[in-house]
């Protein structure tokens, strides 16, 4: 069995519970160690004491334990986020759709346009200032079960679940021209920002790597065809 404390009404309880188990276990001991009306004399003495040492020891126990738990969920928030946008990040991602089951689901990757020249063009703190924007966008756009991950650099990933190939393409569209019509506004610049995007359907949570590896296919393609357009992993292409 594990306890675990999550908030400090969570410690109060705990240790209200321990406290009364001490006090009873204290009392059937007196009774069955020590001679009855010895027992009777020292009972509320003895009720104090147990009272005095097992409130604050169960209490500060129970903060220690409350403190872990804090320190578990910050680690796995940092575990599976990327620090920067608050995205899930790559491992998490991949974690999730190995395990998806509202299948088909349609898998967007997309790629912000001439990231570099950006960056060099108007510095790495508007960069980031950029990359945080494309993921308000993007979760803006999704659903909230969706899935919205930074896959990598200026890469990101969407999982859209229950969704077929040309739905998928309709949402990768929408992200597109909604990055194209929103610049980032840094140091009272407007500044524009584009993306490229493939979108793959992912049938079973074992060929999650090779839809991932089409739809990044279909982006590369995209790519090639001059950026700032979603391709699909077949040939029906929209933009
Ligand atoms: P393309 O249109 O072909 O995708 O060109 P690109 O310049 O976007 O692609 P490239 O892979 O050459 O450059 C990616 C750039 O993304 C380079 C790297 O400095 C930048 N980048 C990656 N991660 C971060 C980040 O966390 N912050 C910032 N500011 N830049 C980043
Ligand atoms: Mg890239
Ligand atoms: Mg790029």
């Amino acid at each position: 069995m594990t306890i675990r404390l999550r908030t400090i009404r969570d410690v109060r309880t705990f240790s209200v519970a321990v406290t009364a188990v001490v006090i009873l276990s204290s009392m059937a001991l007196q009774q069955l160690l020590i001679p009855f009306d010895i027992a009777t004399q020292i009972r509320w003495p003895g009720m104090l004491i147990s009272f005095i040492i097992a409130a604050p020891v169960s209490f500060f126990i129970g903060l220690r334990m409350l403190e872990i738990h804090r320190l578990n969920t910050h680690l796995e928030q940092t575990v599976k986020h990327d620090l920067l946008t608050g995205l899930l990040n790559r491992h998490a991602f991949m974690d999730h759709i190995e395990e998806e089951q509202r299948l088909p689901g349609a898998i967007i990757m997309a790629d912000i346009d001439h990231f570099k020249l950006f960056n060099d063009t108007y510095g790495h703190a508007a960069g980031d200032a950029a990359l945080k924007q494309v993921a308000r966008t993007f979760l803006s756009l999704c659903r909230v079960d969706d899935l919205v991950a930074r896959y990598g650099g200026e890469e990101f990933i969407v999982f859209l679940a229950d969704t077929n190939l040309e739905d998928g393409v309709k949402v990768a569209e929408r992200l597109r021209a909604r990055l194209a019509r929103k610049p980032l506004v840094h140091n009272g610049r407007a500044i524009q920002i584009s993306g490229s995007f493939g979108v793959a359907v992912l049938d079973h949570p074992d060929h999650a790597d090779e839809a991932m590896a089409r739809a990044d296919a279909a982006l590369y393609a995209a790519k090639h065809q001059g950026r700032n357009c979603v391709k699909a992993e077949a040939s029906a292409d929209i933009a």
